[in-house]
Order: C-alpha cells, then sequence, then structure tokens
C-alpha cells in the first residue's frame, strides 16, 4: 500500500501530566509521617490511611498551601471553590478501594509555563498517593502503606508540546519552579516526581489518536520514550494502519513502549464527591498571602540576571539551577562586584566542593575575600583554590589560611630575581635552548620558579624577570 502521508507534514502532539509529592511532614489526611522513603514497610500508618471503617481523614492545610504555591506560581486561576471525589479502583496498593482525589472542581486551571514557548496548564489538583507493592522473587507479592495518603499535586499540561526534546524542557523547568518554591524534591529516581506522557501524531490539524506513556523516572525516559512512541506511531500510520487509544509502559531495558492496557475512560472509575470531606475554600485573602511569598522564579531570575550581570545564558543557566546557588552567587557579588570574575570562580571551584547545594559550608563573606586577594595580588590563583578549598572544609578565614601557612604570593622584585637567577643557573640547556629561538623553554624556566616557590611566585613577574633576563644575554651571576 503506498504511503498515504509525507512524513514531514507529521505533527508530534504531547501532553504532560505530572504527579509531584509534596514535602508536606504528614500525609494529606492522617498525620503519619510523609517522609517514607527508607522507613520500614507500614511504618508510617493508621486506621485513617491504612482505610478501616469509619476512620474519617482531616485535610492537611500545609499540602493545600503549597498546592497553591505551585498553582499560582504556575499561573493558574484558583477556584474559590474546590471538591473532593473518590476514584474508586480496585488495588491491593490502595486500601480503601478508591483514592481521594479532585475531579470535576479542581484547586486551580488556566496556568502556563513560559519555556520561553508558552505551554498551557490545564489544572492544577490535590490527591493522595497510594502505597507500594513489592513482587518477590518467590512469587509472593507484599504491601507497603507507608506511601499510601502522601500528598501529590497532579499538573495537566494542554497538549501544547510539540517534541520530545520540548516536553523533556518543561519537565526540567517545571521541576526548578516545584524545588524554588520549595513544595517538592523534585528527585524523579525516587519517585518524588512522576510523569505520565500523552503522545499523538496527526498528518493534520485534528489532534490524533494518543497513547499514554507510564514508568518514565527520568528526564532521559521521558525523552526517550518519547522519541520511539512518535516513531512507532508514524510508521503505523505510514503503512496505512490506524492507532489504538491505549496506556503504554516504557521499558527502560528495550528501549521501547509495550502495550499495557486500554485506555481506561474516567466513568470507569465512578467518580463521585467524598461525603467525608467538606469542599476546600480558598478566600481572596489566602490567595492573596501564597501569592506574596513566592520567590522570584527561575524564569524572571534568568531574565533579571541577563540585564543586571551580564553573564553568558551558559552561566545564568548554571547558577540558577539551583536557588541556594543563585543566591550564593549573588551575596558574593554584593562584596566583590564582578559577576563575570564571581561566575567563574563559583562554576569552577565552589561546584567542584558542593555535594548538596543547602550544604555550602564557605561563607560568601570568606568567599569574596579570597577573590579580593588576588584581585590585590597577595596570592595566586593557584593559592587561591587551595584556600577556597581548605576554607570550605574547615570554615576558617582565608586571611588566617593565608597567614597561617604562609602562602602569601612572592611579588618582592630583589627576592624574585634571586630565585630567578638561580633556576637560569641550574637550568643552562633550557637557557640555550630559548636564545636558538625556543621560546617554549621560557615556559618550562617559568615552570622550575614556581617549582622552587611552592606555586607562591607572582606568575607575571616571574615571567617578566625571565625574560629580560633571557633576552639580554645576560649571564646571571651564581648567587
Ligand atoms: P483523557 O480524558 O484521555 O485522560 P485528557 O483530555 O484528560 O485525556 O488529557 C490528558 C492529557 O493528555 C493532557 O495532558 C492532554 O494535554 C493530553 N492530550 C489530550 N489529547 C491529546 C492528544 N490527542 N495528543 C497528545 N496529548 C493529548
Ligand atoms: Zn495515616
Ligand atoms: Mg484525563
Amino acid at each position: 500500500m503506498p504511503c498515504p502521508y509525507s512524513v514531514k507534514t507529521m505533527r508530534t502532539v504531547i501532553g504532560l501530566e505530572v504527579h509531584a509529592q509534596l514535602l508536606t511532614k504528614t500525609k494529606l489526611f492522617c498525620s503519619c509521617s510523609a517522609d517514607y522513603f527508607g522507613a520500614p514497610p507500614n511504618a508510617h500508618t493508621c486506621p485513617v490511611c491504612l482505610g478501616m471503617p469509619g476512620a474519617l481523614p482531616v485535610l492537611n492545610e500545609r499540602a493545600v498551601e503549597y498546592a497553591l504555591k505551585a498553582a499560582l506560581a504556575l499561573h493558574c486561576e484558583v477556584l474559590s471553590r474546590s471538591t473532593f471525589a473518590r476514584k474508586n479502583y480496585f488495588y491491593p496498593d490502595l486500601p480503601k478501594g478508591y483514592q481521594i482525589s479532585q475531579f470535576d472542581e479542581p484547586l486551580a486551571v488556566n496556568g502556563s509555563l513560559d519555556l520561553p514557548k508558552r505551554i498551557r496548564i490545564r489544572r492544577v489538583h490535590l490527591e493522595e498517593d497510594a502505597g507500594k507493592l513489592l513482587h518477590t522473587e518467590t512469587g509472593v507479592t507484599l504491601v507497603d502503606l507507608n506511601r499510601a495518603g502522601v500528598p501529590l499535586i497532579e499538573i495537566v499540561s494542554e497538549p501544547d508540546l510539540s517534541s520530545p526534546e520540548e516536553a523533556r524542557l518543561y519537565m526540567e523547568e517545571l521541576r526548578r519552579v516545584l524545588r524554588y518554591l520549595g513544595v517538592c524534591s523534585g528527585d524523579m529516581e525516587e519517585g518524588s516526581l512522576r510523569c505520565d506522557a500523552n503522545i499523538s501524531v496527526s498528518p493534520d490539524t485534528a489532534l490524533g489518536t494518543k497513547t499514554e506513556i507510564k514508568n518514565l523516572n527520568s528526564f532521559k525516559a521521558v525523552e526517550a520514550a518519547l522519541a520511539y512512541e512518535v516513531h512507532r506511531q508514524r510508521e503505523i500510520l505510514e503503512r496505512g494502519g490506524s492507532l489504538t487509544q491505549e496506556t503504554r509502559l516504557w521499558n527502560e531495558k528495550t528501549g521501547q513502549t509495550e502495550p499495557m492496557r486500554s485506555k481506561e475512560e474516567s466513568e470507569d472509575y465512578r467518580y463521585f464527591p467524598d461525603p467525608d470531606l467538606v469542599p476546600l475554600q480558598v478566600d481572596d485573602a489566602w490567595r492573596e498571602k501564597v501569592q506574596k511569598s513566592l520567590p522570584e522564579l527561575p524564569a524572571a531570575k534568568r531574565a533579571r540576571w541577563a540585564q543586571e550581570y551580564k553573564l553568558p545564558e551558559y552561566d545564568i543557566a548554571v547558577l540558577t539551577e539551583e536557588r541556594p546557588i543563585a543566591e550564593y552567587f549573588e551575596a558574593v557579588v554584593k562584596l566583590y562586584n564582578s559577576p563575570k570574575d564571581v561566575s567563574n570562580w563559583v562554576m569552577s571551584e565552589l561546584l567542584r566542593l558542593v555535594k548538596e547545594p543547602t550544604e555550602i559550608t564557605i561563607t560568601p563573606e570568606h568567599f569574596a575575600q579570597v577573590l579580593q586577594m588576588v584581585s590585590a595580588g597577595q596570592i595566586n590563583r593557584t593559592v587561591a583554590k587551595e584556600v577556597i578549598e581548605e576554607s570550605f572544609k574547615t570554615g576558617k578565614a582565608p586571611d588566617e589560611i593565608v597567614r597561617q601557612r604562609g602562602l602569601e604570593q612572592i611579588s618582592d622584585e630583589s627576592m624574585l630575581a634571586e630565585i630567578v637567577a638561580r633556576v637560569l643557573a641550574e637550568n643552562p640547556k633550557a637557557v640555550a635552548d630559548f636564545r636558538s629561538g625556543k621560546e617554549a623553554a621560557l615556559g618550562f624556566l617559568q615552570g622550575q620558579v614556581m617549582k622552587a616557590t611552592g606555586g607562591q611566585a607572582n606568575p607575571k613577574k616571574t615571567r617578566e624577570l625571565l625574560s629580560w633576563l633571557l633576552n639580554r644575554d645576560l649571564t646571571p651571576p651564581l648567587p
């Protein structure tokens, strides 16, 4: 059969449903700890999250506040009244037999995230997580309900993404926003941030039949699974076949998506309002209070930095990735007003030492002090790196480290001249090489001076002295 469509005219359409675990201390409807990672199985449970008959849910106000933060950061319209619904399904990870979610009246609607291309957000709603099943090698399935009832927000995009790469960029930016807000750890490997990706291809402007891909637990997986699915769907259409709406599973090992089940419709879940929970009311005062508490978000920070500091895009991207690093950078620039210098030193030296962005153990004051000592010629760059590392590890003040360890740069001319003269006398071959035109010998001799001074010679002065002596054909007197 001839190909009915040209590959070029095929359009890719993607919409993501993202689940983000909120960093509250307790679960969404009970006072059990929500920090289940690594806890002994079923240690964080109570009659409410175990689904015991008669146990009643009580909504966690902090979870609502976090969800509001996310919704407002995503420019959503917050509904003054939203409701909780029961989503019914039977599976052992859910002892109640239903998940409490929001359905026809979600917390917030009609938002957007700019990549800078504007991706519309359809809705942000609150729901509880389900437990975890562990399928053992002996064929037994164990149930751990520590995660049952942990608060999630679901963020549903409109089908505005037009490539697998764009979908990844959207996920990355969403993660940054949630981390800046402090409402989600954004850890995809641990499952704190999860994504179901809906994708269709179509030869015209109408939306094609979509598949939903599950089991995407890294940014790489999101992009790779979507790329695979674009390819698979195109091929079927190009062969003249048709697609079925279904849920597919990403298989990391084979690099393919596999059919999982035909797509369930919302009717299948028999949603109905949860009679145990009153409607959630968010008045203007609450909404405005949360709005005022929002930090500067990544996109705004990047734009301001481009204006204010005139840094290259690359530097801005690296330094604004994590909010504590961005704030650290700005604190250092306040004390040492040379943004590009600070950027270089932070990117090369600080980020090398920092394991967790929240654990920067050298103060901005001390970091700035090192840069001041370099620019004043008190220490050279090699020594500066060492001082930063030591101050990072011990918390000691850089000027004290330099004093105690005698790391001051040797700039004193007579002292340097003496060392240079000795190095020349000890290396007659390199001296002869230079004089016969091998300029590289200068570098070697400079290295010898550095070695002789334990790296403390002022590099510029050393070079000046060396070339002055060598070019004048002076035989240096032996000291
Ligand atoms: P369903 O009712 O099947 O759950 P929704 O309309 O609720 O579908 O959309 C779920 C997600 O799928 C949303 O993120 C949406 O942007 C996306 N989506 C909807 N239709 C398509 C399509 N034809 N192609 C790709 N994504 C789509
Ligand atoms: Zn509980
Ligand atoms: Mg849906």
